[in-house]
Parts: C-alpha cells; structure tokens; sequence
C-alpha cells in the first residue's frame, strides 16, 4: 500500500515546486511523473497544459474524475511565514508551505488515494480520472478546456474542505467601475470635474442596493476592492477613475445582471462634467503549454441540493472510510467545480485541509488530515459510482 509517508514526500517535493499559473510546467511533470510510478494505466496532458491521470475500470459505472490545480497564489514576503513557503518544512506532523492546503496537499491525497485502490490489486467500478488543471487561480482556463474535453459523469473537486463534503459556492464575477471626469490643476477644483467624487458617492450607496438571499448558498455580495486612477502626478485631478467590484453571485445572477443593477447606482452619483459605465473587463491568457483563451472574469456559482443524490452517495462512500458520516457545506471561496458544472457535469467536493488557511502566509496541513483524505477519495473511487448508478 503506498504509505503516507510517501505522500508527504511527494506533497513536500509538491510544495517546492513553485507552481504561480502559467509556470506549471515543471509541476505537471512531477505529477504526471509519480503518477507513472504508482501504475496509472495512462498518463496524459491535453494542449492546455492539464495533467489527465486514468485508471481504468472493470465495468461500466460512471465516469468519475478527481479534480484539482497545478498553480498557487503568491506567497508574499517570505519573512511573514513561520517557515519557509517553499521549504515543504514538516514540524510536528504538520507540513506547512504555499500549497499545503491549496492545493498540494488535496492533490497529492486524490493521487494517493487512487494509487491506494490499484496497489490493492482492485479496479474502480468505471473509469477514474485524476487531473490537474493549470491557472484555476487567474480565471480557470485549464478547467474551462477541459470541461470541454473531458465528460466524466461524476467530478470531485479535491479544494480544501477540512474533509467534509461541499455541495457548492457562490459564484465570482469581477465588474469594473469606470469614471470619466475633467483632469485638472489640483490647485483648480473648480475647472477640474474629479471622478474621485463620484466614486466616494457611489462607495457610501453601495450597501442600498438590493442583493438576492439564496437558501443553498447564501447572500450575495459586492465588495470594492482596487482603485486606479489615470494619474501618477499628487497634483492634479485624474481625469478617470476605474473601482474594481469583487463580487460574489448566487443562483440567477450573472455579470450582466449584476451590471444592469450597478450601472443606474453609478449614474446617479455622477456630478456635472462627469459620465460613468460598469464594465466587465476581459482577461488574455495564455498557457505554459500554449494555449491562448481570452474570458470575461467570471466564475459561475455552483450549488447542489443537500438531498442531491450525488452529494448524498459521495456521503455514504465516505462514511464507511471516515468511520462517520461527514457533514456536508458549501465553499465561501469559488472554485473550478463552477466552469464543469456550467458544462453540464455533477460536481461534489471534497478535499483534506482546512479552507480557512488558503492564501494565507500561515497555510499547513496536519499529515492526519492528509491520511483522511487519501483513505476518503480511495473510498469514493472504489464505492461513489456504482452508488450513484444505483440510487438513480
Ligand atoms: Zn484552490
């Protein structure tokens, strides 16, 4: 049985792997590279770069695919770490570094997991695949190919989920506040029309406008979050301003909806001389391997009843292995489920690590929780499918 020893070894060779998206070629290999040693029948990338492990099954159940990313966020200034974000340092059972919950740490116990089930001499009911995606954090382009490419009937998004089950999140549009006022002297307000102004006015309405309550997922929100004006100069009135608008959405709002709400807010707070748009701004991307997509930022929501029979069958595999049932949640954060789950696919979570560590400098994963996790996704590759098949 591939220890958990040797896990942790191959998280920590994970985790000094710097991975930031559109860098994760080197990542790719090494996982694409262990993933040949623990007996994967095949081992593949796509044109975006992706990772596709399979392991093939004895029979006809559905597809299932476990999913996570190659790349991580930036880890900052390293001296605000307690160890080294790139050391994969292991202290008291704990290995910490960027990555050790999102996502290395997921990726290597669905890696391991899957190898748990072919070092048993076993076979998964259908076909299983194990992939990692490319620059899930910049937008999702691996995950936005491969729902293209790739139909599995049944996907496991390995994010952080403390291994609990997550049955979705809100989604995450990005919208754009732009101004466009009268440049001027500083020292000459009244011949400048500054679109600072009405951006402040816009800011202190912005909690007025009326955002859906969703039962599954929760309250939608706006959050300001960058300001950037046309200016570098301390004196002078900008003569643009541009708000950046994170945005979390649930069921039946999108980009365009959130804009059409937006937009008559921002023009009532314009002044004279000033005029204002709500734009969605479109991102260019290209990947380590190539592949160029151009995409508005928007992540759709993702979101499962909690008596879905696929959540409720990820639940009973689970059980058995975990000892006890997992409760079942939704995500704050929003993940690449949402793009496979727009192409049409059933989408569960489940991953090992505490969410509420990701993106931040003191990110770790206890080996235990890491444990769980591989002996959790072995129990839903061997049981999950032919459960689903059954009960629906
Ligand atoms: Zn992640």
């Amino acid at each position: 049985m591939p220890s958990t020893d040797k896990c942790v070894g191959f998280l920590q060779e994970l985790i000094q792997t710097r991975s930031m998206s559109g860098e994760e070629g080197e990542i790719a290999s090494l996982v694409a590279s262990q993933m040949s040693e623990l007996g994967y029948d095949e081992v593949s990338s796509d044109d975006a770069g992706n990772v596709i492990g399979l392991v093939r099954g004895s029979g006809t159940a559905p597809t299932t695919m476990f999913n996570t990313h190659l790349d991580h966020v930036d880890a900052g200034d390293p001296a605000d770490w307690p160890h080294d974000p790139f050391g994969g340092e292991v202290h008291d059972g704990v290995v910490w570094g960027r990555g050790a919950v999102d996502i290395k740490g997921p990726l290597a116990a669905q890696v391991f997991g899957i190898a748990r089930l072919i070092e048993s001499g076993d076979r998964p009911p259908g076909d299983v695949y194990v992939t990692g995606v490319v620059q899930e954090e910049v937008g999702g382009l691996g995950a936005r190919h491969m729902a293209e490419t790739l139909a599995p009937d049944l996907i496991m998004i390995g994010e952080p989920s403390r291994n609990e089950v997550r049955r979705g999140h809100r989604g995450r549009v990005e919208l754009q506040a732009h101004v466009r006022g009268r440049m001027a002297h500083a020292s000459m307000t009244s011949i400048g029309r500054n679109p600072l102004e009405v951006i402040g006015r816009f800011l202190s309405k912005l909690n007025e406008i009326e955002l859906p309550d969703d039962p599954n997922l929760g309250r939608s929100t706006v959050a300001p979050t960058l300001i950037r004006t046309d200016q570098t100069s301390a004196n002078v009135i900008p003569g643009e301003v541009v708000l950046t608008l994170d945005c979390r959405t649930v069921g039946g709002q999108n980009s365009r909806t959130l804009s059409d709400a937006l937009g008559p807010l921002l023009s009532e707070c314009e002044i004279e001389g000033t005029s204002s748009q709500i734009c969605i701004p479109e991102e260019d991307k290209v990947s380590y391997a190539g592949l160029e997509m151009t995409y508005s930022a928007e992540h759709p929501a993702l979101s499962l009843s909690a008596d879905h029979v696929a959540v409720q069958t990820a639940v009973q595999a689970l059980a058995g292995a975990l000892g006890s049932e997992p409760p079942v949640g939704v995500w704050d954060f929003a993940t690449d489920g949402g793009h496979f789950a727009e192409a049409g696919r059933t989408v569960v979570g489940f991953g090992p690590g505490d969410d509420r560590l990701a993106h931040t400098v003191s990110e770790h994963i206890h080996i235990q929780e890491l444990e769980i996790g591989i002996r959790g996704n072995e129990a839903l590759a061997r049981n999950w499918a032919t459960q689903f098949a059954a009960a629906n």
